[in-house]
């Protein structure tokens, strides 16, 4: 008898139907005497749509209210997803984030989990229900409702995975698994039988679009080893786990491409100590993520400045622009320009740290293509290019191309 955790994600739950088909891959664990913990999204399209109606009343809408209206998606589907499973006759109990122990800090719209106190879904379990928790919600310690950033039921499901020692921890979504590219947008792109966090993490925060980021970094801290599978079939999926000797002889595990990330450049900022550390400290107190940050060579020799381009997430542009706003006066640059038109595109491998020339390859096939690059980045096992959107999946096919065929 093993304890599992089963994630299915938005579209996996998006009519009755589909949910009547999570009620019988339950049942089938059940009937094999497994403890199933079952957490699942909203229906695919829910969260976007109560997004939508808010902004249709106020452009930046309190936060916490967000997160009043964006819970109840996730509130919906365990409900339903329990009435199947009474349907077939199989005791089971939802819970919402609040109920199954999920404590976290109060950053509504992006709350981190701070604990987990199952003891509630220990003790249903024990009494032999299916428990079914919400994704992406919690609770502070007064109680308030939060949720854990877009994407966030994946968190819930990691972090329950490794609260409850559970035995295994799949995370069911409407692909395969992990894929060397999109498989919509690249025809040729192939399954990947496995694939270290680290490159998982990097294609996860790249824009792969199959887990969300923060989820894989949890899994990587506490060791929770999880395969993301097919909820629409039982072919085996991709196993998520620490990297292994053999995983370097691959120089590129895939190509992503991120159509999420806006640029944001401040033209004529003072170069002088202290302005970038304003700048970056005020948007981390609004908890607006960085990505990628470029600064220019200075210009002007009596009081000199530069040119400080940065990128973060589209849905974070408006909070950014008045952020920067904010600043005009105490820094002192002449504009900002900000480029929702943008596609950040990445390769990734840990084999890079081992193989050369993987860069100017990767250039090399961009100029062939004419697509021009606009802000490059690189780590260990990673170069991304800032490029037009409108080449962006353009070049992701040539690029998968020329390293993975
Ligand atoms: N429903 C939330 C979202 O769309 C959380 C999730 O799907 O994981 O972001
Ligand atoms: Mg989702």
């Amino acid at each position: 008898m093993a304890l599992i955790v089963q994630k299915f994600g938005g579209s996996s739950v998006g009519n009755p139907d589909r949910i009547k088909n999570v009620a019988a891959r339950v049942a089938k664990y059940r009937a094999q005497g497994d403890q199933v913990v079952v957490v699942v999204s909203a229906m695919s399209g829910v969260t976007d749509n109560l997004i939508r109606m808010a902004k249709e009343l106020m452009p930046l809408p309190s936060e916490r209210e967000m997160d009043m209206l964006l819970a109840t998606g996730e509130q919906t589907t365990i409900a339903l997803t329990a009435i199947a499973l009474h349907a077939i006759g199989i005791a089971a109990v939802s819970m919402t984030g609040a109920q199954a122990g999920i404590v976290t800090n109060g950053v509504h719209t992006k709350a981190k989990i701070q604990n987990i106190t199952p003891k509630q879904v220990h003790e249903l379990l024990d009494a032999g229900n299916v428990v079914i928790v919400a994704g992406f919600q919690g609770q502070t310690q007064e109680g308030q409702i939060t949720t854990l950033g877009r994407g966030g039921s994946d968190l819930t499901a990691i972090a329950l995975a490794a609260a409850l020692s559970a035995d295994l921890c799949q995370v069911y979504t409407d692909v395969d698994g992990v894929y060397t590219a999109d498989p919509r947008i690249v025809p040729t792109a192939k399954k990947l039988p496995e694939i270290s966090y680290d490159e998982m993490l990097e294609l996860a925060s790249l824009g792969a679009k199959v887990m969300q980021s923060r989820s894989v970094e949890f899994a990587k801290k506490f060791g929770v080893v999880f395969e993301v599978r097919s909820s629409l079939n039982d072919n085996p999926g991709t196993i998520v786990k620490e990297e292994t000797a053999s995983m370097e002889d691959v120089v590129i595990r895939g190509v992503s491409l991120d159509k999420n990330q806006a640029k944001v450049t401040l033209i004529g900022v003072p170069d002088k100590p202290g302005v970038a550390a304003r700048i970056f400290k005020a948007l981390g107190e609004a908890a607006i993520s960085v990505d990628m940050i470029v600064q220019n060579v200075s210009h002007g020799s009596g009081s000199p400045s530069t040119d400080l381009s940065f990128t973060v997430d589209k849905p974070d542009l408006l909070k950014t622009n008045k952020v920067i706003d904010s600043l005009r006066i105490e820094i002192g640059f002449q504009a900002v320009a900000s480029d929702e038109k943008i596609g950040k595109l990445s390769i990734v491998g840990v084999g890079m740290r081992s193989h050369s020339g993987v860069a100017a390859k990767m250039f090399e096939t961009l100029a062939q293509n004419g697509i021009n690059i606009d802000m490059i980045s690189t780590s260990e096992i990673k170069i991304s290019v800032v490029i037009d959107l409108a080449k962006g999946e353009q070049a992701m096919r040539a690029i998968h191309q020329a390293f993975i065929g």
